[in-house]
C-alpha cells in the first residue's frame, strides 16, 4: 500500500500512483494541513464528478495554503452548487459530430478518437465533466467501425487521441492502436492530448518511448498543464524522455479565474515550459460547463491579460488565445485589438 507519507512513490507504476490517488476531500485537506480550514474551503462532501488527485500531482501543492493553484484545480467546493443551473451540458454539441461511436470528425484533416473514458486525475473545470462516455468511447468493439471511417476517408492524415485520457491505456494496447493506424497509408500524424505525463509522470514509461520511436507516424504529444507549478523536475525527466525518440511537445492550457489568469503566471508558465523542451500550443478560454463557473474570468479580462502577455512574451513562446464554438470549423482566435 502506497501512502501519501511514504517517500517511495516516486519510483512507483504508474498504475500504482493511479491506484492510490485521493478521493475524497478530507485526505485531501489533510495532506495539505488545511483540516482546520474546512469552514472557510467549504468543500463539497459527495460532489457528482468525483474527486480524483494523484499523489505526484498533489506534492507539487503548497502545505497549508487553501488558494494553492494546483489544488483549486481538484478539490470541489460549495461554489460547485451555488451556480451549477446555469452552464452546459455538453458546452460544444460534439454529439453532432459523430459519425461511428468513438470518433469525432469535426474538423479539416484531422479526427478525434476518444480512447478512454476516464482520466488520471479529475479536473474541475473540464468541460466533459457531465459527458456520458459509455455511449461515446471506442469500445473494443467499436474500433473496427473506427478504422473503417478513417480507411474509406482519404482525407484525414491525423488521428487525435483523446478521451477522457488516452495513456490511461495500457502501452500494449496503444501499440496495437497504433500499429493499426499504420496500416491506413493516409494517416500521417498521431497526436495524443494527455494530462497524464504532468498528473503521474511515471506514465511516460520505456516501452511507451520504444513504441513511439518505431512508429512511422509523426508523434506529438499535446500535454495540459496551466501553472508552471506543475512542472517539476519529474515531469522535465518525462519530457526529455519523449523528446528523445523525437516526440513534439505542444502545451494547452485553461484560462482559469484564480489559477492562471494572471500576466505573471502565464509568463512563468510559458518559460517554464520551454526550459522543459515544451512550446505553448493553445491557451483555451473557459468554457461555460455546469458547476465550473467560478473559474470563468470572464474572456474581457482574459483578453487585456493576454494583450500584456504578448508585450512580454516572444512570438514563439505565446500560445493562441482560443474559443471554441459549437458548429465552427476550427477553434476561434480570440480577436485582440491593439493597445494604444
Ligand atoms: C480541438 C479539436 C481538434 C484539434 O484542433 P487543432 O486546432 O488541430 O488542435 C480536432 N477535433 C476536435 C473535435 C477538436 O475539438
Ligand atoms: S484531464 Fe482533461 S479531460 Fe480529464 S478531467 Fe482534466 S481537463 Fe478534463
Amino acid at each position: 500500500m502506497i501512502s501519501h507519507t511514504s517517500p517511495q512513490w516516486q519510483s512507483c507504476e504508474w498504475q500504482s500512483l493511479l491506484q492510490s490517488a485521493i478521493r475524497d476531500s478530507d485526505t485531501l485537506l489533510k495532506v495539505l494541513g488545511l483540516s482546520s480550514a474546512k469552514d472557510q474551503i467549504r468543500p463539497l462532501a459527495n460532489p457528482d464528478f468525483p474527486i480524483l488527485a494523484p499523489l505526484p500531482f498533489v506534492a507539487r501543492m503548497k502545505q497549508g495554503d487553501p488558494n494553492d493553484p494546483l489544488l483549486l484545480q481538484v478539490l470541489a467546493t460549495d461554489q460547485e452548487i451555488e451556480m451549477a443551473a446555469e452552464g452546459l451540458l455538453d458546452p460544444l454539441n460534439e454529439a453532432a459530430f459523430t459519425p461511428v461511436p468513438g470518433l469525432i470528425h469535426k474538423y479539416h484533416g484531422r479526427v478525434l478518437l476518444l480512447t478512454s473514458g476516464r482520466c488520471a486525475i479529475n479536473c474541475r473545470y473540464c468541460f466533459r465533466r457531465h459527458s456520458d462516455y459509455s455511449a461515446t468511447i471506442m469500445t473494443p468493439t467499436r474500433k473496427a467501425d473506427v478504422i473503417q471511417y478513417l480507411r474509406t476517408h482519404p482525407e484525414v492524415s491525423e488521428v487525435i487521441l483523446s478521451g477522457g485520457d488516452p495513456l490511461l491505456r495500457s502501452d500494449q494496447s496503444l501499440a496495437e492502436l497504433i500499429a493499426e493506424l499504420e496500416t491506413i497509408p493516409h494517416i500521417r500524424r498521431l497526436r495524443i492530448h494527455s494530462r497524464l505525463p504532468i498528473v503521474i509522470p511515471q506514465r511516460v514509461t520505456q516501452e511507451l518511448c520504444r513504441v513511439f520511436d518505431q512508429s512511422h507516424l509523426k508523434i506529438c504529444v499535446v500535454i495540459h498543464a496551466n501553472h508552471p507549478q506543475e512542472l517539476d523536475t519529474h515531469v522535465a525527466h518525462a519530457m526529455h524522455l519523449l523528446r528523445s525518440v523525437g516526440v513534439t511537445l505542444l502545451n494547452q492550457s485553461v484560462a482559469l479565474q484564480g489559477v492562471n489568469a494572471d500576466v505573471d503566471t502565464l509568463e512563468a508558465l510559458s518559460y517554464r515550459l520551454y526550459d522543459i523542451g515544451v512550446l505553448p500550443y493553445y491557451l483555451h478560454t473557459f468554457d461555460p460547463v455546469a458547476g465550473a463557473l467560478h473559474f470563468d474570468a470572464g474572456t474581457e479580462s482574459v483578453v487585456t491579460i493576454y494583450q500584456a502577455l504578448q508585450g512580454r512574451l516572444p512570438g514563439y513562446l505565446l500560445p493562441k488565445l482560443v474559443t471554441e464554438y459549437p458548429g465552427q470549423q476550427a477553434k476561434t482566435l480570440v480577436p485582440i485589438t491593439p493597445l494604444n
